[in-house]
């Protein structure tokens, strides 16, 4: 009706005027919405970029004006995700030679330089770390705790800046002095640690720490074995060890990477290679083993209880935690050696195999091969009563969890720079790649503006 419709534009109104003054108070405590400041368009920068199916390289571009929640960052570090490796170092015959451009890489650290008219949980000058996940906290995933699931990640792409007459996409890509993003992707962080170090807590760190210390119920005394030792699995062991798990496993076939597993909390590592034998079982029983599989049944000996008394805290069989964190192998290392199955396809058997009837398998990986598939035991996926919790994001929530890791770093019981193997300025962003395709170091970090 008129009258109403008349009625409720003044209380819109009126209720406009009050947000205006709530902003106004919650700045003077603090808390205020981010101050706007000018739209940054036509601000010309460097940054890495794909364009049509060629790799990669060091491009001017031109900023479009800041809208909405968008914000604009000066990059200080960015890490190199080995899921980026066909992107980067091979001419990808997928994307279409009428896609756009985009700025590479899914993850940084940097400093607020400016922001959209609506963004309100950042402002200038924040150091921020910017994710692979977004966390917007309103959609159905982030309501219902799987942030590192956020819809917002769904939303399709807007350009950010120009090349010529090209839009320019890639609201995540840190490889670039600015990055241009919504605020749904970025955590203010106030330490003094390193922004290289920071850098590790996107997407790699994030997801390993998150696989041991959200969703996973590792507690003290926990059996936890852990596959891959790359960025992932060893941020994956370092959870492992805030969360007080007695024994941590960790399977890996590099030797360098077994042992830094063991400095930063490994207390058994195991060569895969080494156990490589994995024979199908003809006619086996219904809940059983469909394989006799080596590196299982090693596993399974490691973490037998001391008793096989059922009633005497004996019977389970495996352990109490599984992370997988390897994935298919894009790209042949010439120094180091793979592992047994370079699809990444067994491991993912071989972890819902290991694990205890009532135990939990976290997943990670990617980079398999499009068309593979998991093969389980109908009877134990219909009727074991085994956890499975999968998510390239690990559990974590950016809002929630990374002041959490930041703490733990400052306190030494997360070792970031660990993990960090060299630092490369943009112009060398390829060899960064490279370098982490070949598996000489854990990770790299580029640094922009350096
Ligand atoms: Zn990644
Ligand atoms: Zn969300």
């Amino acid at each position: 009706m008129p009258s109403s419709r008349v009625s409720r534009r003044r209380v819109l109104k009126a209720a406009g005027a009050a947000a205006l003054g709530a902003g106004a108070s919650l700045s003077a405590q603090g808390g205020a919405p981010a101050i706007t400041t000018n739209t940054q368009a036509g601000r010309r920068f460097k940054a890495f970029v794909k364009y049509n199916q060629n790799r990669p390289t060091v491009i001017d571009l031109t900023a479009r004006a800041l809208t909405g929640n968008n914000v604009l960052l000066r990059v200080e570090a960015a890490q190199t995700c080995y899921s980026s490796i066909d992107q980067v170092l091979k001419n990808d015959d997928r994307v279409p030679e009428t896609a756009g451009a985009t700025i590479v890489g899914h993850g940084g650290v940097g400093i607020v330089e400016a922001v959209g008219p609506a963004v309100n949980s950042v402002r200038v000058g924040d150091r921020v770390v910017l994710n692979l996940h977004a966390s917007c906290g309103r959609c159905y995933n982030c309501l219902n705790m799987r942030s590192d699931k956020c819809r917002a990640g769904n939303v399709p792409d807007v350009a950010i800046a120009d090349l010529g007459n090209t839009p320019v996409f890639g609201r995540r890509g840190a490889m670039s002095e600015l990055a241009i993003t919504g605020e749904e992707y970025l955590t203010p962080v106030f330490t003094d640690v390193s922004s290289a170090e920071l850098s590790m807590l996107t997407c790699v760190g994030g997801c390993g720490l998150g696989m041991t210390m959200t969703n996973a119920p590792v507690e003290p005394a926990s059996d936890v074995v852990i596959f891959g030792a790359g960025p992932v699995g060893l941020s994956a062991v370092m959870g492992a060890r805030v969360k007080g798990a007695s024994r941590i496993i960790v399977v890996e076939p590099i030797p360098y990477r077994r042992d830094l597993a063991r400095k930063l909390g490994a207390t058994d590592v195991v060569d895969p290679n080494e156990y490589k034998g994995r024979t199908p079982i003809p006619n086996a029983p219904g809940n059983g083993d469909r394989f006799r599989d080596e590196l299982v049944t090693r596993l399974r000996e490691m973490t037998r209880p001391r008793t096989d008394r059922i009633w005497a805290g004996g019977g389970r069989n495996g352990p109490h935690h599984v992370i997988e964190a390897v994935g298919g192998d894009t790209w042949t290392p010439k120094r180091h050696p793979q592992g047994p199955d370079p699809t990444g396809v067994t491991v993912l058997n071989q972890g819902w195999e290991l694990c205890s009837s009532i135990g939990t398998l976290v997943t990670c990986s990617v980079g398999h091969p499009r068309t593979a598939f998991v093969s389980l035991p109908a009877s134990q996926w219909a009727d074991g009563a085994k956890h499975h919790w999968p998510g390239t994001g690990g559990g974590t929530n950016d809002r929630r969890d990374m002041e959490r890791y930041v703490r733990l770093t400052e306190t030494g019981q997360i070792n970031l720079k660990a993990l960090v193997g060299r630092t490369y300025p943009l112009a060398q962003t390829a060899a960064a790649w490279e370098i982490i395709a070949e598996r000489d170091v854990i990770a790299t970090v580029v640094t922009p503006n350096s």
